[in-house]
């Protein structure tokens, strides 16, 4: 393909191809902003145009400038002043940055490969940003991304650091078979181990699910503290349950973020503001990963082969062993409860693109002279 020909990369000056990554970048950055706001919401990305969220204002093309606008107005619509997330600013300026590395790192010998980097990178960005606020990373996301990552792959081998095609769609669906099949061994491993806390309790204690946390003798905790995701509950077996007028016995209770569980019966929580339960033990959830993390991971794997996996896997628990650490300073420690396991992926995922090699070979030689003496 004459695009990918280095030869005719090279006849433009580096610098030149430097800024038009960063231009594009944060001009792909503007259209993530626009899928981190409405794909969760199943909206449709194409119409309407953008618009502000407080009042419908339609924004012109010429107050739709990437970073500038944002400035240019201090983070305010043009037409009703009402603030405008710092994160549309952010995730220009994000993907500008990235856009840049991919070329800094791939460029002059590999454009292909650089423009590869760049698509990966903005679902890096795309699934952070979404997984932060919703605790979901989409499927367009997730399937897409292993699609892509497979099609793209045989296009430019040098991706996988290979010459044939063959080899290169080879090291893909390895990476995607192993991200998929690692992730989904920790969930279940995980799920046995400590997926969701058991909580002790005396005989017969009454517990209360109010309108806005649940309510133990010893603590209260909120809901959105443990229901993030369609599929987390909190459970209890019941000796008794008193909602109202109603009172059951010897049954299972399970509240979900949508509905409320008494035995057979399922409910609308929103009108229950008082719930007694009278048990010995609760049983809520605490997990750091979901199905989505599985999907994630794959579609990761089948851009950057297993290496990358085993990479990405340990780099993302080290950087989430840190965060806990950084909370538990900061005395934050509720925070991380909230803190979906996506963005540390992503996280670890883009320094393995940009120097992971380096950084292994670097601990391997650091860990042969300590060990030398
Ligand atoms: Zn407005």
């Amino acid at each position: 393909m004459a695009m990918f020909d280095p030869e005719v990369w090279a006849q433009v000056p580096f610098h030149f191809w430097s800024c038009a990554f960063f231009v594009f970048g944060t001009a792909v950055g503007s259209f993530l902003n626009v899928i981190i706001h409405r794909v969760p919401r199943g909206e449709s990305i194409v119409s309407p145009p953008s618009h502000c969220p407080h009042c419908q204002y339609a924004i012109p093309w010429y107050l739709n400038i990437p970073l500038i606008t944002w400035l240019w107005l201090r983070g305010r619509c043009a037409h009703c002043r009402a603030p405008i997330s710092p994160r549309y600013f952010l995730v220009e300026f994000l993907t500008g940055v990235l856009f840049l590395l991919a070329w800094w790192r791939q460029g002059p010998e590999h454009p292909g490969v650089a423009l590869i980097l760049c698509l990966f990178m903005a679902g890096l960005v795309a699934a952070t940003f979404i997984d932060f606020e919703h605790f979901i990373i989409p499927e367009s996301i997730t399937f897409g991304g292993m699609a892509a990552g497979v099609l793209l792959s045989p296009l430019a081998p040098a991706l996988h650091g290979k010459t044939s095609a063959a080899d290169a769609l080879l090291s893909s669906l390895v990476g995607m078979g192993a991200g998929c099949g690692l992730v989904y061994g920790i969930l279940r491993g995980g799920k046995l181990l400590f997926g969701r806390k058991k909580i002790a309790l005396p005989p017969e204690t009454t517990v209360i699910f109010g309108e806005e946390s649940l309510k133990l003798p010893e603590e209260e905790i909120p809901y959105g503290e443990m229901l993030y995701r369609d599929s987390d509950y909190i459970e209890a077996q019941a000796k008794k349950a008193v909602l109202g007028e109603e009172v059951f016995e010897n049954v299972r209770v399970r509240l979900y973020k949508d509905r409320l569980e008494i035995g057979e019966q399922t409910l609308d929580p929103g009108p229950v503001t008082h719930l007694e339960v009278v048990t010995d033990r609760i049983i809520i959830p605490q997990e750091a990963m979901g199905l989505g993390d599985v999907f994630f991971m794959g579609a990761i794997g089948a851009f950057v082969g297993w290496q990358g996996v085993v990479f990405t896997l340990l780099g993302s628990s080290l950087v989430g062993a840190l965060a806990g650490v950084t909370l538990i300073v900061l005395r934050r420690l509720e925070w991380s409860r909230w803190i979906p396991y996506g963005p540390y992926l992503a996280l670890a995922a883009t320094v393995w693109v940009f120097a992971g090699p380096e950084l292994v070979n670097w601990l391997l030689r650091w860990g042969e002279r300590g060990a030398g003496g």
